[in-house]
């Protein structure tokens, strides 16, 4: 199936590594030309390369923290007129919400709402004027389901998904669409950092305490960030202009619910 993706300009955030890197790649393999930031500049220098050998395609890299003012003016000086935007950064810390501070709350919000938010606005009156937008926020399971540990996840994301509900039925008319994509559990380093964490905390092993998971998934595996990619690249696509506003959730089957 022909994506009708070729030469778009596609700003993902977020991207040396996991999911983010995936959703690059796989819009570069369908012709897309490529924007990625993260903050550490040797993994996402590589990851511009790794992509480009991938795909042919041209990858530009810009340093940048995205939940920062300046970090999202230097991704924007670069691409100012995207006709793709991949929101996502990094997940907030896992702990008990009694020893969370405002400040904790605060940087929570910044990067998995307010970053998004402000790269949406950043975007939309172009993709609006240009006729063709798709928008997608990397959020969580955890925004259907909540994890007990990330609560500042399971909050600051859920105000994400609000906004989102109502934005996306307000552009819909001018073939941009805005959608949320849910990862459940996929082998990436954050998920691994998670696993390190609680195995800590539980004093049990890291190996036993991840096999054990992946028992519980009904796939009896967790993802893999391509699977996530190739998925973003459909909800991209040209023939993705009547979905909008979805929350779609990519864990394996692992939310129990029938709808
Ligand atoms: P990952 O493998 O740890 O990759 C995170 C990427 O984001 C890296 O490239 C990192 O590079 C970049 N990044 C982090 N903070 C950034 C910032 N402020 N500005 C710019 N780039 C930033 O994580 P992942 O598994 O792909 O997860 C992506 C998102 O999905 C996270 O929000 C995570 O919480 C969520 N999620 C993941 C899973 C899962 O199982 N993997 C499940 C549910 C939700 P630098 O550190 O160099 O900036």
């Amino acid at each position: 199936m022909d994506l009708g993706l070729t030469k778009k300009k596609a700003i993902i955030c977020a991207a040396s590594k996991g999911l983010g890197k995936a959703c690059a790649e796989a819009l570069a393999k369908e012709g897309a030309e490529i924007y990625i930031c993260a903050r550490t500049p040797a993994p996402l220098h590589q990851a511009a390369e790794e992509i480009y050998e991938a795909s042919g395609q041209k990858v530009t890299a810009i340093p940048a923290d995205v939940t920062t003012k300046e970090g999202r003016e230097a991704l924007l000086a670069l691409c100012p007129h995207p006709d793709i935007l991949v929101n996502n950064a990094g997940g907030p810390p896992a702990g008990d919400f009694r020893d969370f501070t405002p400040d904790d709350w605060h940087k929570a919000v910044e990067a998995n709402m307010i970053a998004p938010i402000e790269m949406i606005k950043a975007v939309l009156d172009g993709v609006i004027d240009r006729k063709f937008g798709r928008i997608i926020n990397i959020t969580s399971g955890a925004v259907k389901s909540p994890i007990p540990a990330l609560g500042l996840s399971n909050g600051a994301r859920s105000g994400l998904t609000g906004f989102v509900a109502g934005l996306s039925r307000q552009v819909a008319e001018h073939n941009v669409t805005i959608n949320n994509l849910l990862p459940g559990p996929f082998e990436t380093d954050r998920l691994r950092s998670l696993f390190h964490d609680e195995a800590q905390r539980k004093a049990v092993d890291v190996g036993h305490l991840w096999d054990e998971r992946k028992q519980l998934n009904p796939t009896k595996r967790f993802g893999k960030a391509e699977e996530f990619g190739a998925f973003c690249a459909f909800l991209c696509s040209c023939h993705a202009g009547y979905f909008t506003g979805q929350n779609v959730l990519i864990d394996g089957g692992a939310f129990p619910g029938t709808f």
